[in-house]
């Protein structure tokens, strides 16, 4: 994903201004650049990044700082709060309840992703308990009702359209009642988009608007635009209320960057974000813990949210503490890979971890990295009991090592490939000790 680079050069400048023995207006000078340099790559717009060097300057005043202050801690802190700041509108969007009807009209132009993002939307709130259904009010692209039905039948979501009816706000409306008769509580309807912004489509918006008093709109756009975005936003604002914005295609774009931040300044609430063309990659967009998975901190609260989703409730408490307790066996590690084969997308779990899923996990490559964990789940087979239960690897001697590998019918190099990759997450975890996981919203420890 291209923000991660992004997030990457970031992290990397603060890694390396750590590094320094001492820090001067040099070393933050040096740091503040790379950062400016990675975000305009980013596609930033320019005034945002350089009023966020000032103001990262403003607040570390390094001459002030007492002794004995981490000036580290300040610095990354500040950086952390300056791109919360770009990324922030300052405003919340609706929220459908669970229960009660509500009415969520999707708008943009052709081919940013809205039909995908309507199903995207919709198998997302079905996976937590809503009751969703999609009308496809979109007459003006041939092929639109079909690609909406497909999608539908595949994530088992009921859907309403017609191939015949060529009147957008009769089809919403129809399928608005029809969906509210059959108790849904999350009624979404996909509307036509256009190549450009044209008066006919905002008319046309309008209108299916009017006549569906939706709860929500929703307006998608394509991250390639880039700081374009601005002004997008801006005349779809002016022409329907749009209460939200998700931004598409963030998995293949340079300009990601530039699109979240010109969507903030319209003082829009982005919601979520498209990662890819499959159904799950879709991400909550919430600022900070966004801004915490971009610096490499890890994202608290979506790794909440995913370990609530899957790993089973009655492991969810011992698993958070023996994380907080930066303990991590082999035992725990076969557990994991248990759940990942049992869950298929915990991957994604702990991708919301720095450094977890990238190496064992890679997208794309799911099966090869499932039949390495099978091989690894076999060689922990014949592992004893105190085995699985250290966490010092040292354990691990020539002799038992030869062991496992002749019991499990592996070789000696593949049992010490998954030593090494036990070693790797056990350092990755070491990281967690002594965190308290911070509530929903809370940034991680820096
Ligand atoms: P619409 O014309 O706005 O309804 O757009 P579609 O939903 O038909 O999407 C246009 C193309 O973008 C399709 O090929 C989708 O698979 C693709 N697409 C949508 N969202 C994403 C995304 O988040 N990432 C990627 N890589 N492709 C996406």
């Amino acid at each position: 994903m291209v923000l991660a680079e992004l997030g990457g050069s970031i992290s990397r400048a603060l890694q390396q201004m750590s590094n320094a023995t001492i820090i001067d207006e040099k070393v933050l000078n040096e740091c503040l650049n790379e950062i400016t340099r990675a975000l305009l790559q980013a596609d930033v717009h320019f005034k945002l990044v350089r009023d966020m060097t000032t103001n990262i300057k403003k607040i570390v005043n390094l001459d002030d700082l007492a002794a004995g202050h981490n000036k580290r801690r300040i610095i990354q802190q500040a950086v952390f709060n300056e791109l919360c700041k770009i990324l922030d509108p300052g405003k919340a969007s609706f929220t459908p309840k669970k229960g009660k009807p509500s009415i969520v009209m999707f708008v943009g132009l052709q081919g940013s992703g809205k039909t995908t993002t309507c199903t995207k939307y919709a198998y997302y709130h079905q996976k937590k308990g809503w009751k969703p259904a999609l009308v496809c009010a979109d007459t003006f692209r041939a092929g639109a009702f079909d690609q909406l039905k497909q999608n539908a039948t595949k994530a088992k979501i009921p859907f309403y359209g017609s191939y015949t009816e060529s009147d957008p706000v009769k089809i919403a409306v129809d399928g608005v009642e029809t969906f509210k008769k059959e108790n849904c509580d999350l009624i979404i309807v996909d509307t036509s988009g256009r190549h450009k912004q044209e008066a006919a489509l905002f008319e046309e918006m309008r209108q299916v608007a009017e006549a569906t008093k939706p709860d929500l709109v929703i307006f998608v756009m394509d991250s390639s635009i880039g700081q374009a975005a601005f002004d997008q936003a801006q005349a779809f604002k002016q022409s329907v209320a749009v209460g939200a914005v998700i931004v598409t295609k963030m998995d293949g774009h340079a300009k990601g960057g530039g699109a979240l931040s010109a969507v903030a300044a319209t003082k829009s609430p982005v919601i979520f974000i498209g990662t890819g063309e499959h159904m799950d990659e879709f991400d909550v967009f919430d600022v900070k813990p966004f801004v915490s998975r971009l610096l490499g901190m890890g994202d608290w609260s979506g790794f909440m949210d995913k370990i609530h989703e899957v790993v089973p409730m009655d492991q969810q408490p011992e698993l958070l503490q023996k994380l907080s307790e930066g303990h991590f066996t082999l035992r725990i590690m076969y557990e994991q890979f248990q759940n990942i084969l049992k869950m298929g997308p915990i991957g994604q779990v702990f991708s919301m971890l720095p450094g977890f899923s990238a190496e064992l996990m890679p997208k794309g490559r799911e099966n090869e990295s499932q039949a390495k964990i099978k091989r690894y789940m076999t060689m922990m087979d014949s592992m004893t009991n105190e085995e699985l239960d250290t966490s010092n690897p040292k354990l691990m001697t020539d002799s038992r090592i030869m062991r496992i590998a002749r019991g499990s019918g592996h070789q000696v190099h593949e049992v010490m490939d998954m030593m090494e990759e036990y070693k790797r997450l056990a350092k990755m975890w070491s990281k967690m000790k002594g965190l308290k996981i911070p509530k929903k919203g809370e940034m991680s420890a820096l």
